[in-house]
């Protein structure tokens, strides 16, 4: 069992297999992230998208339906825009085995399609990051994910604050267990890696082993925090770093990047301060 209180030590669990190019490296081979936006909220899979890229990720695509293209495009010079109205529109994204790490949830919206989504992504081989609505839409059919992630032999990583734990777990949730323990029976139903978000955020893996990162700041509380820390684990997957390592990595960058803001931060600051903190590191 891994576990720690001082953030100082987090970083011994993932800092030796953190991804670094190489002379031969190119941009498909540091990794191709496909950020699934919806139609609703393009700030979300925007600060997703930003962050991936600043996480190392080579290439990094974001899928959104056709009216939003324009939004994305003038927004996100690095990142290559593709319509996807449709869930074929997905499936057709999902043929380019390149796009090897998968994010649904942010701005995803609460429908049948965000659903679907996530099934798809479950099933595409590729290890996947579940956050915001893509938790949210399983609501009132939690086992139906979790089937779905036992079906994937691929990392699975899940980031909920307290609400979204709530309403996928809700009888864990209820319990008198501590945060540490729910994250892990958590972890341990689901089958995925369970990001339990907040001040202390507990990190916990299926195979029990857990983390918790404190290192972060109450400035980190405001809206689209969250939606960063998604972009850079999933950007850490797509460099193949395994689930575990690549949610400890990402929500350590995450609390670093926001105490070296600190007060007036807001989250369009997030993936523009990880330079600083991983020069420190690397
Ligand atoms: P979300 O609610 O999805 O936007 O995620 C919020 C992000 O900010 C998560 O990474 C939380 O861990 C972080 N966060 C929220 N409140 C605090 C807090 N009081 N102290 C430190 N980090 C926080
Ligand atoms: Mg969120």
């Amino acid at each position: 069992e891994i576990g720690s209180r001082s953030f100082h030590n987090v970083p011994a669990l993932w800092r030796a297999g953190y991804p670094e190019p190489s002379l031969e490296s190119h941009k498909y081979t540091r990794g191709h992230a496909l950020v699934a936006a919806g139609s609703e909220m393009a700030g979300a899979a925007r600060l997703a998208s930003r962050a991936s890229l600043r996480a190392g990720a080579g290439v990094v695509t974001v899928a959104a339906s056709t009216e939003m293209l324009p939004i994305f495009k003038a927004a996100l010079e690095a990142v290559i825009v593709r319509a996807m109205d449709d869930l074929d529109d997905y499936a057709h994204l999902l043929e380019d085995k390149r796009r090897n790490a998968l994010l649904v949830g942010p701005g995803a919206g609460l429908g049948a399609d965000t659903r679907d989504r996530v099934r798809m992504a479950l099933g595409a081989g590729r290890p996947v990051v579940l956050d915001a609505d893509a938790l949210t839409s399983f609501e009132t059919q939690p086992r139906a994910m979790h089937q779905a992630i036992a079906a994937s032999d691929r990392p699975v990583v899940m980031t909920p604050h307290e609400g979204e734990f709530r309403r996928l777990f809700r009888q864990i949730a209820e319990g008198s267990d501590s945060k540490l323990e729910k994250a892990r029976a958590a972890a341990a139903l689901s089958g995925a890696v369970i990001v339990l978000k907040g001040a202390d955020t507990v990190v916990a893996s299926p195979d029990r082993r857990a983390a918790i990162a404190d290192n972060g700041t109450p400035w980190l509380a405001t809206a689209g925090s969250g939606d960063v820390l998604a972009g850079i684990v999933t950007g850490l997957l797509a460099q193949n770093m395994p689930g575990f390592e690549a949610a400890c990595a990402a929500v350590w960058l995450h609390g670093e990047a926001g105490s070296s803001i600190g007060p007036g931060l807001i989250s369009e600051d997030l993936p523009d301060a990880l330079p600083g903190v991983l020069k420190r590191l690397l």
